[in-house]
């Protein structure tokens, strides 16, 4: 074998997973066809499950503080995401590229290798390994692996080589892109044109960022981004001002294509980030979608490779995250309709507004699109956080207090004990011992805010965050056996 597991695409989603496969102590190759780092204008939003997930993992603080905008919208709708329960709420501000860079150090510092100039071409599953052909800088390069992963973008070579379908809609609405020098028009949030929706807001360098709908436009499919005339032409249409005399610095069109892998995994190869599933760039929604498919995968495929997964850890990943796209999907679908629709959704604008209005509406909303209402369907037992995410709080043990979240930069699982009792404690330390090296223990009390409503419980955390386990849930040992194997002494 050559490596352990080959990830193709060195975007985003496939430089975070070969970050999670290196902290579980798994050889990771990424392939990636670029010879150098895209410097592409395109997600620009980090969301708060995504921000929490790099603090959880030490990252979000070498963001420094980004810019944060808690204005969000549904469907061009305004919805607030300042006011969402958790450490991160809003929408913080980076670039893709400076993601994509904060993510490739992570993974290089890990001991990921990251080839780059490599295009993937060929592709065949064995019984107990895959092959993989690429053109390399040097000519054609075959590497063998246990397992293959596919963050090679919406068009995915690798979803295609493997045969998985792709089904959903094909595009029937298009917005065009531009960001352009030299132009000073008003600057407009999702304003609605008798023919069409149009945006344009003006960078702090002068810069303005337009972009334009035309609601009887009917698209075909494209080879390349749009002729700027083309922008300037619709701009014209819809708003009745003048564009084509600025600079443009950037042309694109995007659509809302909308599409689903039927399986994410098939054998030996896996599917994550766009790879797996295609939407419209609404709300910011696309790059965190598959940064948290990468969250989800790493750390149950690094067990898999070393031969501590139960059986059936690999397979949750399409379990748990296939449902979950399916259901942002639908809501950028719904979006799509009231964004990008003519006058025959006013109606349905005018109705939405007015149950944004209501108790917990918006809330409900605004913490799908920030990724905070993900709940895997885990059992057995209610308590209020099973399947959920671990929520930031302070941990008081004596006299020292420290950051809940800090306790899972290790990658490994985390066994809270919060019920203040030290018989309690001891028996589950005893419990736990044999998952000495996958399971860190912490015992404390919860400080002050979201926290405190957990005093009195004990709770089992995954690598990625999300609690598999409460005392409600009957005798931790099965818990133990579910999700980190049986114990072999390693
Ligand atoms: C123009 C544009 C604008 C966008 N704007 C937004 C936005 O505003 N908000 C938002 O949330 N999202 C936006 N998106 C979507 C967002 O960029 C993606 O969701 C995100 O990049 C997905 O990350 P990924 O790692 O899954 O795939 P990608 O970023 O597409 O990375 C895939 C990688 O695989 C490589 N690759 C592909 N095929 C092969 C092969 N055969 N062999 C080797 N390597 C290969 C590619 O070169 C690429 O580096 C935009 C996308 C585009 C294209």
């Amino acid at each position: 074998m050559d490596t352990q597991v080959i990830v193709v695409g060195a975007g985003p989603v496939g430089l975070l997973l070969a970050a999670e496969l290196r902290l579980g102590g798994v050889e990771t190759v990424v392939l990636e066809r670029l010879a150098a780092p895209s410097t592409a204008s395109r997600a620009s939003t980090l969301h708060a499950r995504t921000m929490e997930f790099f603090d959880q993992r030490g990252l979000a603080a070498e963001l420094g503080t980004p810019p944060n905008d808690g204005a969000g919208h549904f469907g061009g709708l305004p919805l607030d995401l300042g006011g969402l329960d958790t450490r991160y709420p809003g929408q913080w501000k980076v670039l893709q590229a400076r993601t994509e860079e904060l993510l490739h150090a992570r993974a290089t510092d890990l001991g990921a290798r990251i080839l780059r100039g490599h295009l993937v071409t060929g592709l065949r599953q064995h019984p107990d390994h895959v092959e993989v052909e690429a053109q390399g800088p040097a000519g054609p390069v075959r590497l063998r692996a246990a397992y293959l992963v596919g963050c090679d973008g919406e068009e995915s070579t690798v979803r295609q080589l493997a045969g998985i379908d792709f089904p959903g809609a094909a595009a029937d609405k298009e917005l065009l892109r531009a960001d352009v020098d030299g132009i000073d028009i008003p600057g407009r949030r999702f304003e609605r044109f008798p023919t069409g929706m149009a945006v344009a807001a003006r960078r702090p360098d002068g810069v303005t960022r337009v972009m334009v709908h035309e609601f009887a436009f009917r698209p075909a499919p494209r080879t390349g981004p749009p002729a700027f005339a083309e922008v300037a032409a619709a701009w014209a249409r819809v708003t009745g001002e003048a564009i084509g005399h600025g600079t443009p610095l950037w042309v694109n069109a995007f659509d809302n294509t909308c599409r689903q892998a039927a399986r994410y995994r098939l054998g030996r190869v896996l599917l994550a980030g766009d790879a797996a599933h295609q939407q419209m760039p609404v709300g910011g929604q696309a790059l965190n979608l598959g940064l948290q498919d990468a969250a989800n995968l790493g750390w149950k495929l690094a067990a898999e490779v070393r031969g501590r997964a139960p059986a059936g850890l690999l397979d949750s990943y399409h379990d748990e995250r296939h449902p979950v796209a399916e259901r942002v999907l639908a809501g950028i679908t719904a979006q799509s309709h009231l964004l990008l629709g003519g006058a025959e959704v006013d109606g349905l604008r005018a109705v939405f507004a007015e149950l944004l209005t209501l108790d917990g509406v918006a809330e409900h909303l605004a913490s799908g699109i920030a990724g905070l209402d993900v709940r895997y369907p885990l059992g057995p037992g209610d308590h209020p956080l099973l399947g959920a995410r671990l929520p930031a709080f302070e941990l008081a043990t004596g006299p020292q207090r420290g950051d809940v979240l800090r306790l899972l930069r290790t990658g490994r699982g985390l066994l809270l004990a919060l019920s203040g009792d030290e018989d309690r404690t001891a028996r589950l330390a005893a419990e736990l011992r044999p998952w000495a090296g996958r399971v860190d223990l912490a015992a404390g009390w919860p400080g002050h805010g979201t926290g405190a409503d957990l005093a009195g419980h004990d709770l089992l955390v995954r690598p990625d965050g999300h609690v598999v386990w409460a005392d409600t849930s009957g005798a931790l040992g099965p818990a133990l056996l579910r999700w980190f194997g049986a114990p072999t002494g390693d």
